[in-house]
């Protein structure tokens, strides 16, 4: 049995020989083989020369880097592309995601689970992040067919028949919280306290997160599509009430105001059908466009010689 660890980093300078480091204290209590795969994120700063560096003096250490800033999902991507071991558990380089659940996560693989996921509670995270958090995920779970939960996050181990099933879905708007609930599997769910970054600095702006939260919608389903069509009829259908009763008031009562019933419902009703048909177009053309451009999710510069 082996266990691979995936670390995906984008400027990790600073955290990533404690990583390393507090990998190998948890390991070594353990008598499993293990390899640890660095997926240098197009870094700006030193981090392609720590990996370098640490490849060189343990065999157990791979990297790959890419050409250039790729995002998260890539680097995931490319890590369990890469892992060859029979279990693989993605991590987070900045010690966010606690090395002494690695054993209890073995054990729970070795007891048949295929997605053995960490979940993180909100001790130490500021009320207003905590209540736009809960807030992002009542939106976001109304509106995608998957079950996403808060507090999870990459942090889980996947089994081998969990990897290559990750591996068969080649989407190029990968949203892996969706895509790990997407492929199934039985599921063990273990708590940790939550841990703030150590050092460095947190990837995620603002704008990066409302940017993800659209992601997770549109690339889970159409359901914004789907919403377009339903306004679409709802107009209409207002319209053809409103038309009938115009029509029942002008017959009994005459014209007030002179062509502006028939321009108002000649604009309704037509704006009603618009978005209606441009909902249906947009479907389909929404699902194409993504998928047409067949390019690849990251462009590899360099990787460890063992390969
Ligand atoms: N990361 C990455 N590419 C990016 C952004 C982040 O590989 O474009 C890595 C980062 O180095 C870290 C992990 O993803 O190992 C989580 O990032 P971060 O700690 O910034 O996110 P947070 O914990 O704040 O959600
Ligand atoms: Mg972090």
């Amino acid at each position: 049995m082996k266990l691979s660890i995936i670390v995906p980093c984008y400027n990790e300078e600073q955290t990533l020989q404690n990583f390393f480091d507090a990998i190998n204290a948890q390991m070594c209590s353990n008598t499993i083989d293990y390899e640890i795969i660095f997926i240098n994120d197009g870094s700006k700063d030193n981090s392609l020369n720590i990996m370098k560096q640490l490849a060189t003096d343990y065999t157990y250490v791979r990297y790959i880097s890419f050409s250039r800033n790729f995002g998260k999902e890539a680097g995931m991507l490319a890590g369990i592309s890469y892992a060859q071991g029979d279990n693989v558990i993605i991590m987070d380089a900045d010690l966010q995601h606690p090395p002494h659940l690695i054993p209890e996560m073995l054990q729970l693989a070795n007891d048949g689970f295929d997605q053995v996921i960490a979940k993180r509670n909100r001790t130490g995270e500021g009320v207003l992040r905590t209540g736009l958090t809960r807030i992002y995920y009542k939106v976001i779970n109304s509106l995608v067919d998957v079950k996403l939960v808060d507090g999870v996050g990459d942090f889980r181990l996947l089994s081998r028949k969990a990897v290559d099933s990750l591996l068969k879905l080649k989407e190029y708007n990968r949203f892996s919280k969706g895509l790990f609930s997407w492929i199934g599997f039985n599921e063990a769910v273990i708590e940790y306290d939550n841990v703030t970054r150590q050092d460095g600095n947190s990837k995620w702006s603002f704008k990066s997160l409302i940017n993800y939260g659209i992601d997770g919608v549109i690339s889970f389903n159409n359901k914004p599509l789907r919403l377009a069509i339903y306004l679409g009829l709802l107009v209409t259908l207002v319209d053809v009430l409103y038309v009938i009763y115009m029509f029942i008031r002008i017959t009994l009562y005459g014209i007030d105001v002179p062509g502006y019933f028939t321009t108002i419902a000649a604009i309704l009703l037509i704006g009603g059908l618009q978005l209606f048909f441009m909902g249906v177009i947009g479907e389909y053309i929404g699902r194409i466009y993504y998928e047409v451009k067949q390019r690849p999710h990251y462009i590899i510069s360099e990787k460890s010689d063992n390969e």
